[in-house]
C-alpha cells in the first residue's frame, strides 16, 4: 500500500494529489513563507475511505498518527496535553476549489482539560473557552451530524446561544464574557447528548479521526455533488484533507487576520489589494459584521507585518507565476499565511497582468497568451454601463428580464418595436433600441441604425443574433418573460409595461434587459480603431489589446478572417486584425435603400425577360458594393457568396397590409398580386426549401447579375492599381452537379466580362460544406470547387435536425438535463457536426491535395471551436467582425495547447 498522508514540506504543488489547498500549502512551506506547520491526506485516501465502508483505513489512521508526532515535536506542544495543548484545523481541498461546498473543523483538540490549559497559558479564558464553544458547534454539526430538523429551522446551536443571550440580556456575541462561554460549553455538550444520544468525544484522536472522516464524507454531500456536476468536475476525483497547526486572529489586538489579491482583481494594476481586522478570525472578515480595513492601513499599524506581507507577496507571485489570492492570520505580531491560490479576475484584470507579467519577466509571452480567455477580449472592446449608474438601476429594481447574450456590451436608449419607427426615431437623432418579437431580413435597416436589439424569441444562431454580431451590436435574446405586442406598440416583463419611445437598457454581455437609461461610455479600443478619435499613446487598454493581438499574431497558424458585407463592417475587421473577408453574403446588400424595390420587382417578375430587367436595375448597386468592399480589402482575400435565403424573406408579411400596399403601390401591381406571390413563396420550412444554389439553378439569371457585377468590380478595381483576391462560394451545395452548373455561369460571365474590360483578374469558385451530403461527397465536390467553406450553422441545422430558428424552444432544455454538453450552434459538436468536417476535409484533399478549407459559420468565432478548427486542419476561420480578437487569441491557444500536449482547452485549465 502506498503513502497517503505527507507533511508540507514532504509534498509539492500537484494538485491532482495533494489539492489545490494542500498543494499550495506544500509549496508555500517549500519557499519558505510561514505557513504554520501541517500534512495532507492525498486524494486518493478519498476513494480509500468510501471503499473503506467510510471508515478511515488503518493504513492512514498509523500515518496520520505519525506525523501527529512530528508536528508536536516541531511546535514543542503536545495533543491533548493540558499544559500546553496542541490544536489543529481539518479542512478539505479539492484539485478545483469548490467554495462553500464541503466542511471545516477548528480547534480540534480542545476538550474540557485542555480548555483549561489554553485559558491559562495564554491568561486568555474568553478567548479559550470561545475557542471551544466553536469546535462543539461545528464538530456537533459537521461530524456528529446535528442539523436542523426542518429547512425553516435555525441551527440548534445557535438557537441556543440566541436563548442564553435572551436570558442575559445580551445583544451581540461579543457581549458573552468568559463564564457564560463555560457555560455555553455545557450546554452545547448538553445539547449533543440530549439529541443524539452521545457524548462529545473527549478524546482528542477520536476528534481528528472523526473529522477526517467527515471531511472526506462531505466530498458525497448533496451540495458538493451537484456543484462538480454544474462545474463538470469529474466525481472520482475525490478531496484531499489538510490537517494544521492551529493559529489565532483573535488572541487580543496584536493578532488580526486578512485577505489579500497580490495585484488588484478588478483592473489588473499592480497593487497591492485587500482588507483585514485585528483581533478577529476569519469568518468575522467573511460575515460583514465589523468593517474591515484597506491593506494599506497596517503600514501604519504594524510596518515590519506589512513589510512581511509585500515579501511574500513577492515571493508568491513569482513562484506561482500568477496573481494570487491569500488569506493570513496575525498571531501576536507573528505573520502565517493560510491559504494561497489563483486569484479570479475580471476580463481587464487578466490581461493587464498577463502584460504586466510579461514586461516583469515573471512570464513568457506564450505562457501570459495562455493565462488570457480569448473571450475576455471582449470587455475591452465594448461600450460599458457606468458602473455607479447600473448599481443604481439594479438596487432600485429596474432589472426587468434576462435571455441570451448574444450581442455583448451596453446600449441604453428608447424602445421600438417596428424598424419603420425605429429608422424615424434615429433620423430625429433618438437612440434607439429596437426590440421585436424575432427579426427577419426586413428589420436591417431598424437593426442598423439601432443601438441595441432585444428579441423576445430566438436562439443563439437567430437571425437577430447573427446581424447583430456582424454589425457589431448590442443584442440580447430569447428573452423569458417578455411579450411584444406590435398593435398596442407595448413590452411587458416582470409586471412593468414600456411603451414605444420610453427608455431601456440592454447588457448585451450578461443578456439583463433594464427598465430606464442607464449611461455608456464607448470603450478605449473603439474609440482609437473604429471611431478613431482618441490617440493610441493614451489609450492604455488600447495598448494592451495591441500587445495581445501582436502575440497571439506571433503564434497562430490559423488564418482569420472576417464575416462582412459592407466596406465599414471590413475596414473594421482589418482594424482587427483580419486578413481577409470569408463571408460576404450578398442578400444583405439588397436592403439597403430602395435596392428593396428592385429585388421585388426580380421576384415579381413572371418571365426572364422581366426578370432581367429588374436584375439590371440591382446590377450596378452590387458592382458599386463590391467596388467599396475590394477596395477597403485592398488586396487581401474576399469570398463572395451568391444568393442563400429564400425569396419570401425579401417581401413583406401577409399580416403586414401597410407593407403590401406599400409595395403595391412602388411597383405599380395590385395588392392581390402581390399577396399572390407571398402566398406562392410560402413554404412549410423554408430552411429547408427554396434558398441557396437551388436560386441560381431555378433563376439562373440571378447568378449571372451577381458574377457580372462581381467581376465588372473586380476590373475596375484592379484598373485602378488595386489589387483584387477573389473568390467565390456557391451556397447549400449537396450535389456536384447542383455547383458545376453555377460554376459554368460564373465562369462564362468571367470570360465576357475580362474581354469586355480587356483584363483578366484571378479567382476561385469554390463551395460552401453546409449540407451533410456535401460533406459525404466532398471527395467528388472537391474536383470541381477550388475551396471550400464550412457553413456550420446549417451543418448543425441539418446533422442534429434542429431548426436554428426554432431551437430555443428546447435546445436550452437538452443543455440543463446534459444530453447536450453545450449549445450546438455556439460551440461546433465535435463528436457529430465536427466528425462530418473530418471527413469533409479529408475527402476534399484527397481529391485535390491543396484544396483550402475553412469555415464561416458562427463558430468560428468560437474560442473551443476555433481550437477545434486548428486540430482538424482548417486553413482559416472567418467571424463577426468584432470577434475578429477573439479568434486571433484562440487561434494562438490552439498552437500553444498543441505544445503542451493538451488539444483542448478548458475553463479549469487557468
Ligand atoms: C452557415 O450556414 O453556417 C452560413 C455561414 O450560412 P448562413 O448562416 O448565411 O446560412
Ligand atoms: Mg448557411
Amino acid at each position: 500500500m502506498g503513502k497517503y498522508v505527507y507533511m508540507f514540506e514532504e509534498g509539492s504543488g500537484d494538485k491532482d494529489r495533494f489539492g489545490g489547498k494542500g498543494a499550495g500549502l506544500c509549496e508555500m512551506t517549500r519557499i519558505g513563507i510561514p505557513v504554520p506547520p501541517g500534512f495532507v491526506i492525498i486524494t486518493d485516501g478519498c476513494a480509500l475511505y468510501e471503499s473503506s465502508g467510510k471508515k478511515i483505513p488503518d493504513a492512514i489512521k498509523t500515518e496520520v498518527i505519525a506525523c501527529m508526532g512530528k508536528l508536536e515535536k516541531k511546535l514543542g506542544r503536545k495533543f491533548g496535553d493540558p499544559s500546553k495543548p496542541l490544536l489543529v484545523s481539518v479542512r478539505s481541498g479539492a484539485k478545483f476549489s469548490m467554495p462553500g461546498m464541503m466542511d471545516t473543523i477548528l480547534n480540534l483538540g480542545l476538550n474540557d482539560t485542555c480548555v483549561e490549559g489554553l485559558a491559562k497559558e495564554t491568561g486568555n479564558p474568553r478567548f479559550a473557552y470561545d475557542s471551544y464553544r466553536r469546535l462543539l458547534q461545528m464538530y456537533g454539526d459537521v461530524v456528529m451530524g446535528l442539523k436542523p430538523e426542518t429547512q425553516e429551522e435555525i441551527d440548534p446551536f445557535e438557537k441556543v446561544m440566541e436563548e442564553f443571550k435572551k436570558e442575559r440580556g445580551y445583544k451581540h456575541d461579543l457581549d458573552l464574557n468568559a463564564e457564560d462561554l463555560k457555560e455555553l460549553t455545557q450546554r452545547f455538550k448538553g445539547l449533543i447528548k440530549s439529541k443524539l444520544g452521545k457524548e462529545f468525544p473527549q478524546d482528542p484522536m477520536e476528534q481528528l479521526m472523526g473529522a477526517i472522516g467527515a471531511v472526506f464524507q462531505s466530498w458525497w454531500n448533496k451540495r458538493a455533488y451537484e456543484y462538480r456536476r454544474l462545474q463538470g468536475i469529474p466525481h472520482t476525483l475525490g478531496t484531499a484533507v489538510n490537517v494544521q497547526a492551529m493559529v489565532f486572529g483573535n488572541m487580543g489586538e496584536d493578532s488580526g487576520t486578512g485577505v489579500a489579491f497580490t495585484r488588484d482583481p478588478a483592473t489588473g494594476k499592480n497593487v497591492f489589494y485587500g482588507e483585514y481586522l485585528m483581533n478577529a478570525q476569519g469568518e468575522d472578515v467573511v460575515a460583514g459584521i465589523r468593517t474591515p480595513m484597506p491593506i494599506s492601513k497596517l503600514a501604519e499599524e504594524f510596518p515590519e507585518i506589512y513589510e512581511q506581507l509585500l515579501d511574500v507577496r513577492k515571493k508568491l507571485e513569482r513562484h506561482f507565476k500568477d496573481m494570487q489570492d491569500i488569506e493570513f492570520t496575525i498571531q501576536n505580531k507573528k505573520l502565517w499565511i493560510l491559504q494561497t491560490r489563483s486569484g479570479k479576475r475580471t476580463g481587464l484584470a487578466a490581461i493587464q497582468i498577463a502584460v504586466d507579467m510579461v514586461n516583469e519577466g515573471i512570464l513568457k509571452k506564450d505562457e501570459a497568451l495562455l493565462r488570457i480567455e480569448p473571450s475576455q477580449l471582449n470587455q475591452l472592446l465594448r461600450p460599458i454601463f457606468d458602473p455607479e449608474e447600473k448599481r443604481r438601476a439594479e438596487k432600485e429594481g429596474r432589472l426587468i428580464a434576462k435571455g441570451l447574450n448574444a450581442g455583448p456590451g451596453a446600449a441604453s436608449g428608447r424602445v421600438y418595436f417596428t424598424p419603420d419607427s425605429a429608422e424615424e426615431a434615429a433620423k430625429r437623432g433618438e437612440k434607439v433600441i429596437l426590440a421585436r418579437i424575432e427579426t427577419s431580413p426586413e428589420d436591417i435597416r431598424g437593426m442598423a441604425l439601432a443601438e441595441g436589439i432585444l428579441t423576445a424569441r430566438g436562439g443563439m444562431t437567430s437571425h437577430a443574433a447573427l446581424v447583430a454580431r456582424q454589425m457589431g451590436k448590442v443584442c440580447v435574446v430569447g428573452c423569458e418573460g417578455v411579450e411584444i405586442d406590435y398593435q398596442q406598440k407595448k413590452l411587458t416583463a416582470s409586471g412593468k409595461t414600456l411603451r414605444e419611445g420610453e427608455m431601456i437598457s440592454l447588457d448585451g454581455t450578461l443578456g439583463e434587459v433594464y427598465e430606464g437609461e442607464i449611461r455608456t461610455r464607448d470603450s478605449e479600443v473603439i474609440s482609437v480603431l473604429i471611431k478613431k478619435d482618441m490617440s493610441p499613446e493614451k489609450a492604455e487598454s488600447y495598448k494592451l489589446f495591441k500587445t495581445v493581438i501582436d502575440w497571439a499574431n506571433e503564434f497562430r497558424r490559423l488564418g482569420v478572417r472576417a464575416n462582412a458585407d459592407k466596406p465599414d463592417q471590413a475596414s473594421a475587421a482589418i482594424a482587427f486584425g483580419a486578413e481577409g473577408i470569408g463571408l460576404c453574403r450578398t442578400e444583405h446588400m439588397f436592403f439597403e435603400g430602395d435596392r428593396i424595390n428592385a429585388m421585388r420587382e426580380m421576384i415579381m417578375a413572371d418571365t426572364p425577360e422581366k426578370r432581367r430587367r429588374a436584375l439590371d436595375k440591382l446590377l450596378p448597386m452590387q458592382r458599386e458594393d463590391f467596388e467599396g468592399l475590394f477596395t477597403v480589402m485592398n488586396g487581401r482575400p474576399v469570398t463572395i457568396r451568391t444568393l442563400d435565403p429564400p425569396l419570401h424573406e425579401f417581401l413583406p408579411h401577409i399580416d403586414n397590409r401597410q407593407a403590401i400596399e406599400e409595395m403595391s403601390r412602388i411597383l405599380g401591381v395590385s395588392v392581390s398580386q402581390v399577396e399572390e406571390k407571398i402566398r406562392e413563396l410560402h413554404e412549410a420550412n423554408p430552411m429547408l426549401g427554396f434558398r441557396g444554389c437551388r436560386l441560381g439553378i431555378s433563376y439562373p439569371e440571378i447568378t449571372e447579375m451577381q458574377a457580372r457585377a462581381i467581376f465588372e468590380a473586380a476590373c475596375n478595381i484592379q484598373k485602378k492599381g488595386i489589387k483584387v483576391d477573389l473568390e467565390i462560394m456557391i451556397p447549400l451545395v449537396s450535389e456536384l452537379r447542383e455547383f458545376r452548373g453555377q460554376k459554368e455561369i460564373v465562369d462564362r460571365v468571367a470570360t465576357e466580362v475580362f474581354r469586355e474590360k480587356g483584363i483578366t483578374v484571378p479567382y476561385r469558385v469554390g463551395t460552401m460544406i453546409e449540407v451533410p451530403r456535401a460533406a459525404l461527397t466532398a471527395d467528388e465536390i472537391a474536383a470541381e470547387a477550388e475551396f471550400f467553406s464550412f457553413g456550420t450553422n446549417d451543418l448543425t441545422q441539418m446533422t442534429l435536425a434542429v431548426s436554428r430558428d426554432d431551437a430555443e424552444r428546447f435546445l436550452p432544455k437538452y443543455v440543463q438535463k446534459e444530453i447536450f454538453p453545450e449549445d450546438p450552434f455556439i460551440s461546433i459538436d465535435e463528436t457529430g457536426v465536427g466528425k462530418l468536417m473530418k471527413i469533409g476535409i479529408e475527402l476534399g484533399r484527397k481529391t485535390r491535395k491543396n484544396l483550402k478549407v475553412g469555415i464561416c459559420g458562427e463558430h468560428g468565432g468560437d474560442p473551443k471551436s476555433v481550437i477545434f478548427c486548428h486540430n482538424i486542419g482548417l486553413d482559416y476561420v472567418s467571424c463577426s467582425p468584432y470577434r475578429v480578437p477573439i479568434a486571433i487569441v484562440a487561434a494562438a491557444h490552439a498552437v500553444l495547447l498543441q505544445k503542451k500536449g493538451k488539444g483542448k482547452r478548458t475553463e479549469r485549465d487557468k
